[in-house]
């Protein structure tokens, strides 16, 4: 019993330390005092919580400004932007793009590569793993990464760290956390909480954690890349589904007998909106989609007719597909990221103006929709958002290592 007692009480303790450290990110520069009402704690024991946290390195005071009134003004904290450290990850088909960032989300480092999709899942960890240590090298001293979040592209079992399908590698059941923890071991990122989920999921908690209102809510992130999928996020908390598989809007079917999908099934959003519905003479065998893409920006510049309607259709399931979304969810907002979305004004207007009509017609005001905040760094930024939305809420049971929970509890390393 006193073990559990004081187990409990260690638990009582992380939760605390990091609702502290939730509340700064959302309201950078409250006092103590102000901490203590948000908090619901005592002045005492966010007193003695705030001295651990600034010493571990997850908080900065910073000095008063001086106004010219009398009596001592309490001094602000903040989440510190120097000394602890986030690592994300994101793998595409045959690409590899990692980034170091602050706590709240400023990129610090990046290394972008690539690997042989012809070699697998070998390559693509022993690319993985070269560019994270990379990546840590160009840290400066001192600074510590206390997380790590991986973005794949397709359904992820993230208790057991595991890519269970990815039709666009041609990949199922790899256990990216497990292979990628081993290939660590013995590095300066050994011991580090490894987390991996999907990429589309993970640019969603980018969205979510990096920044610093309050988010929407429902929060919806649809990733157009070859591959199409949605993160989720509602009340705080991403939709992952039973098999990790919630938000794979990609195979959501749009069209009866419809174009072949790589899944299998016809007619599925990715093979109407993704980088192969583009090109009408593309092949289905074009490994990466990006000379694909490439080829689609030249042509759409060149007004090429074929291709300004093949890319107007393609604008418009997408349309279709957020309409279809909306009634589902009826988010706060839908952020839209991706290499397609590149395409820009030729692409995307026909969506919007295909989800307007809908609207319109119900007698409805339509969805807000934006463009991904971090861009082309929206899978590895939103990677690193993963780490730091499963460190700082410990009552998230899922671990991708097993051990992760354990390890990054909150505390350092
Ligand atoms: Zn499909």
């Amino acid at each position: 019993m006193a073990t559990e007692a004081t187990g409990n009480q260690q638990l009582l303790k992380v939760i605390n330390r990091m609702a502290l450290v939730r509340l700064l990110c959302a309201q950078p520069g409250l006092s103590r005092a102000d901490l203590a009402t948000a908090a619901g704690l005592t002045k005492s024991t966010v007193s003695g919580l705030t001295r651990e946290l600034i010493a571990e390195g997850w908080l900065e005071e910073r000095e008063v400004v001086a106004t010219g009134d009398l009596g001592r003004r309490p001094t602000p904290l903040f989440v510190d932007r120097s000394r602890l450290l986030l690592l994300g990850a994101e793998v595409g088909i045959g690409s590899l793009r990692v980034v170091a960032t602050t706590l709240t989300g400023e990129v610090v480092a990046r290394v972008g590569t690539g690997f042989d999709l012809q070699r697998g899942a070998p390559a693509c960890i022993a690319g993985l793993t070269t560019a994270m240590l990379k990546v840590r090298r160009q840290l400066a001293a001192g600074q510590q990464v206390i997380g790590i979040g991986v973005g794949l592209p397709g359904g992820v079992d993230e208790s057991s760290g595991t890519l269970t399908f990815a039709p666009n590698l041609g990949w199922r059941d790899v256990a990216i956390g497990g292979l990628l923890r081993a290939r660590l071991q013995g590095s300066a990122l050994a011991e580090v909480p490894l987390f991996v989920q999907n990429e589309a999921d993970v640019a969603a908690l980018g969205e979510l954690e990096f920044q610093p209102a309050p988010a929407p809510d429902p929060l919806l992130y649809v990733s157009i890349n070859q591959g199409v999928g949605a993160g989720v996020v509602v009340g705080d908390r991403l939709l992952t589904g039973r098999h990790g598989f919630a938000g794979e809007v990609g195979h959501m079917v749009l069209q009866v007998n419809g174009p072949r999908c790589s899944c299998g099934r016809r007619g599925c959003a990715e093979a109407l909106i993704g980088t192969r519905a583009l090109v009408p003479e593309s092949s289905p065998d074009d490994a990466t989609g990006s000379t694909t893409l490439a080829e689609v920006q030249r042509r759409l510049q060149a007004q090429d007719p074929a291709t300004l309607r093949s890319v107007r259709w393609a604008g418009t399931y997408l349309g279709v597909l957020l309409q279809n979304l909306a009634s589902a969810y009826d988010p706060g907002c839908i952020v839209l990221g991706g290499a397609v979305v590149e395409l820009g004004e030729p692409f995307l207007q026909p969506a919007l103006d295909t989800l307007n009509d809908y609207a319109a017609a119900a007698n409805l005001a339509p969805p807000v929709v934006q463009t991904a905040r971090f861009g082309a760094d929206a899978v590895a930024v939103g990677a690193a958002a993963l780490a730091r939305y499963k460190l700082t809420r410990p009552l998230i049971p899922t671990t991708s290592s097993g051990k992760a929970l354990a390890e990054g509890d909150g505390a350092l390393p």
